[in-house]
């Protein structure tokens, strides 16, 4: 009579949907949090207090500006987004992204990005039934343009999502290799600078040059992980019909008001964007020490190193074991094998991480 759940499921929900497991996020209550690239930092008190005071009068009883214009305005100044280009936000960057795949998506149409890369390519392509090609990076993580100039015309896709710098592995691809993608790619190409805080490098002022580029940031690696704001700046009129896959109302009414908070005190944002620069030369230094190590030199905020073979599950459990999450890529990828992830914390975190690591080393 009852009809039967397992049955249903099996018939109706798509088979690569049922094939995956949901994003995993681990438990991380009273360790050290080194695994998620959030800046550590929290604000000076008289900060908090005004902050909250900002927030006082939210009209939380009504839908928020759906277009955020005043956010907007701010943002296009703080990130120096150029005067003729557009921007669109979304609830983080993940939106943006899905927004994009939702706008280009048909069947057999591709998403290309170089891999290992950032997890959510693949699915969110996935997810709105586009085709996701990998390209390897070589070995020592740089970019195998020849590789990707072949897939690129072979595939011929629709997207080009590339992470700049890339997430794991923390490096800034080579300038020319990228615009010789975004010059040969027959579709719209994405650098997606959500560690530019940290980079010193970015296409944001080449927005404009290209038919074909769209720049995306974030400020969730920035030190507001918790208020979920993206950004992708473009020509209007791609950013135009992107909008058209926006939900309505994507940017709520307490992360408008605290985005442009924040941006009044973005002096705040950049001090602490400066330590974290700071603290990873201290702590790739001090992982270099470590006897049979790889350190990857990165332009991000967080380090991907290699152990010795066989090693990185249990250092990452040693870690563990004394308080200290960071991420364990061992598995994700054939070039990652033995590698683990550190995003670089405060002072005391980055020093009681490299302590612990260097007993269980
Ligand atoms: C963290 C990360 C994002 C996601 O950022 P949100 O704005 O928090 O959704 C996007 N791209 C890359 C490469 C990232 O590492």
């Amino acid at each position: 009579m009852k009809r039967d759940i397992v049955e249903l499921i099996a018939s109706l929900i798509r088979p690569e949907i049922r094939a995956l497991s949901a994003y995993h996020v681990p438990e991380a209550r009273g360790l050290i949090k080194l695994d998620a690239m959030e800046n550590p930092y929290s604000w000076p008190e008289e900060i908090k207090q005004a902050w909250l005071e900002s927030l006082r009068d939210a009209p939380l009883n009504r839908y928020p500006d759906p277009e955020a214009h005043a956010l907007k305005d701010k943002l296009r100044a703080a990130l120096a987004v150029p005067t003729s280009a557009e921007v669109l936000l979304g609830n983080g960057s993940d939106e943006l992204i899905q927004m994009l795949a939702l706008a280009l998506a048909q069947p057999g149409r591709v998403l290309l990005a170089p891999e290992p890369g950032f997890v959510m390519y693949r699915l969110i392509a996935l997810w709105c039934g586009m085709t996701y090609v990998g390209v390897p990076l070589r070995n020592d993580f740089t970019l195998d343009l020849p590789a990707m100039l072949e897939a690129s015309a072979r595939h011929q896709p629709a997207l080009v999502l590339i992470a700049y710098p890339n997430n794991p592995t923390g490096n800034l691809f080579d300038t020319a290799a990228l615009r010789r993608i975004i010059e040969e790619s027959p579709g719209l190409v994405v650098l997606d600078e959500a560690y530019h805080a940290f980079a010193g490098a970015s296409f944001m002022q080449d927005v404009m040059l290209y038919p074909n580029l769209l720049v995306m940031r974030t400020l969730s690696k920035m030190g507001l992980a918790g208020l979920r704001l993206g950004l992708l700046a473009g020509h209007p009129d791609w950013l135009n019909e992107i909008n058209k896959t926006r939900l309505p109302y994507n940017i709520n009414v307490l992360t408008q008001l605290s985005v442009e908070f924040a941006l009044r005190h973005q002096g705040l944002l950049e001090s602490q964007a400066q330590r974290i620069r700071a603290e990873r030369t201290w702590l790739s230094a001090e992982l270099g020490k470590l006897g049979g190590v790889t350190v990857y030199p990165s332009r991000a905020n967080f380090i991907l190193f290699r152990t010795a073979a066989g090693r990185a599950g249990e250092l990452f459990n040693a870690l563990k074991q004394s308080g200290v999450l960071i991420k364990n890529l061992h598995g994700a990828s054939p070039l990652l094998d033995d590698c683990l992830r550190v995003t670089v914390g405060t002072e005391e975190e980055n020093r009681a991480f490299i302590s612990v690591l260097n007993k269980a080393w």
